[in-house]
């Protein structure tokens, strides 16, 4: 890209910029090539030809040499503080084994001289060891420290036994003595190793995650928090560095229970969040196989935590209390939502649902725009319920491209036939369920492209979505998620929100051209992000290119 200005590239106030020679997608005009970006908003959209009446008015020309141009993407599930940490911790994700793993850690605990080890993302499947690592195992590998080290889905983990005594794991259920925790013993962890980190550095973490949606061209992130996943702190230090304007923006849900209106409305507007929603667990995760079931695991026998999880996996909500929730928040008007994977915690939520529309009509539950996390194991029955709901389904493909397929961990855990009908996006769509992508960051990454890829290549031929959904989806679909209907296009007046993609394939042409979606195919190369503009304020840019 050339810019030509006598000013910086990023807008100032008060400043406007002509952007041409690209390709527009997402926009009114599908055969728009250049836009007018005047402070925050875009003030003018159309062809190049056109553009040339332009050039003259405004105070920069960003020639965009066929780049492609997007509105900026949206996560609609993430974890920040954690992310940033995880961007500064031991790196697991490729781990093959649990000796790898030691050794990873061993010497992640040797730079940080004594300080807190926090080692995610590790994930037994297909290790020759076929078993998590030990409390021991990471005793020696961090000399004693205090170590954290959580399965890849987040709901079980390996604590070290000087983390075991600060927490009091021991005291909960779901505590082994082989120091793989879940369920109670490993929030007990969780909270009192996240305690361990200051403030600040904390703030750093937030900063070095929101740094990394710029860069992957995410202009909008849900933060999900919550009294047992983060803490009130972090959750407000989150949504401040959202309103800083350096980054992308945060909406925040919190995930805590209310029993009516009046602390529904408190509790929200306390919390600075939109709605009381999130990681609210009505169930756990498939892999650690606490997702709550209507038939027992296919691999139960060998429950990771040696028998504490009942077969059928853990419901930590009622339908009552989904109900009196959902109810309170309706009432007040406030999004209410849960994180639910499993077909019989599924079924909870919706019974949930529907008693509250019962009690508070159906009208009132619309309303107040509810919506599901991650929704993994839904039939069509109970999509259609939850479309009559009104409720917005915020899903991961990563997970279903991580972990789908007759050889994933979801076969393996649920056995091909329940596994096959996970995450039905084409069912979903079909019945006019608004979708939201997202990451789950820390559990997968930051990756929009390979969320739509993922969508459009499901394992399941019949779940497959157009890229052009799962792009929809990935950006107007996340600010719907939030009760947020007009916003996540580049239209006139539009807040100017969007990133500057090298593609590779749109070759620079005269005459009208469709901006289209690159190939998303299988081992395609993915865009490069080279710009990141927010709201008029350039906030990635690639270096080496201006
Ligand atoms: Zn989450």
């Amino acid at each position: 890209m050339t810019t030509e200005s006598p000013l910086d590239e990023s807008t100032q106030s008060g400043t406007s910029t002509l952007y041409r020679g690209g390709f527009v997608y997402g926009a009114a005009d599908p055969f728009a090539t250049a836009f007018v970006v005047a402070d925050d908003h875009v003030a003018w959209i159309g062809s190049d030809e056109a553009a040339a009446g332009h050039a003259d008015g405004v105070d920069a020309v960003v020639d965009l040499e066929g780049a492609l141009v997007t509105p900026t993407f949206v996560d609609a599930h993430v974890h920040m503080s954690a992310t940033g940490l995880g961007l500064r911790s031991v790196d697991l994700t490729d781990a093959l084994s649990v000796r790898q793993v030691l050794d990873r850690i061993e010497s992640a605990a040797r730079e940080r001289g004594g300080r807190l080890v926090y080692a995610p993302n590790w994930d037994e499947q297909g290790w020759p060891e076929k078993r998590p690592l030990t409390s021991k195992e990471l005793d020696r590998a961090t000399y004693g420290g205090v170590a954290y080290s959580p399965r890849v889905d987040g709901h079980s983990a390996v604590i070290s036994s000087a983390l075991a005594a600060a927490s009091g794991a021991r005291n909960h259920p779901g505590w082994n003595d082989s120091g793989l925790v879940t369920l109670e013993a490993h929030h007990a962890a969780r909270d009192a190793f996240y305690s361990g980190i200051s403030a600040a550095d904390r703030r750093s973490d937030i900063d070095a995650a929101l740094k990394a949606a710029a860069a992957a061209g995410i202009g909008l992130v849900h933060e999900n928090g919550g009294p047992t996943l983060s803490s009130e702190a972090d959750f407000a230090d989150v949504l401040a560095a959202g309103l800083r304007g350096h980054g992308p923006q945060v909406i925040g849900y919190w995930a805590e229970l209310v029993g009516d209106e009046e602390s529904a409305r408190a509790l929200a507007s306390r919390m600075g969040a939109r709605g009381l929603a999130g990681d609210l667990n009505v169930d756990g995760s498939i892999g650690s196989r606490t997702a709550s079931l209507r038939e027992p695991y296919a691999d139960g026998q060998d429950s990771l935590d040696g028998g504490h999880t009942a077969r059928c996996g853990h419901p930590y909500l009622s339908v009552e209390q989904v109900r009196d929730h959902v109810v309170a928040c309706s009432l007040a008007g406030i999004q209410a939502g849960f994180h639910v994977i499993g077909d019989a915690g599924v079924d909870t939520a919706i019974a949930g649902f529907q008693a509250a529309a019962h009690q508070v009509g159906v009208a009132r539950v619309t309303a107040a725009r509810h919506r599901l996390e991650h929704l993994e194991m839904v039939d069509v029955d109970g999509i259609k319920a939850l479309v009559e709901l009104g409720v917005t389904a915020s899903v991961q493909p990563a997970f279903q491209a991580l972990w789908g397929g007759p050889d994933g961990m979801y076969s393996a855990r649920l056995g091909h036939e329940r596994a096959g009908g996970m995450n039905p996006f084409a069912a979903m769509n079909a019945a006019g369920m608004t979708l939201a992508l997202g990451s789950d960051t820390p559990v997968t990454p930051f990756a929009p492209w390979e969320a739509i890829r993922g969508c459009v290549n499901h394992y399941d031929t019949a779940q497959r979505i157009s890229a052009e959904s799962a792009f929809l989806a990935h950006t107007r679909g996340g600010w719907r998620a939030a009760g947020i209907d007009d916003c996540g296009y580049l239209g006139l007046g539009q807040p100017a929100s969007f990133a500057l993609w090298s593609v590779g394939s749109h070759a620079p042409s005269r005459g009208l051209t469709l901006a289209r979606l690159p190939d998303l195919s299988p081992g395609a190369t993915l865009p490069t992000n080279l710009r990141t503009v927010i709201r008029g304020r350039t906030v990635f840019e690639l270096e080496g290119v201006s």
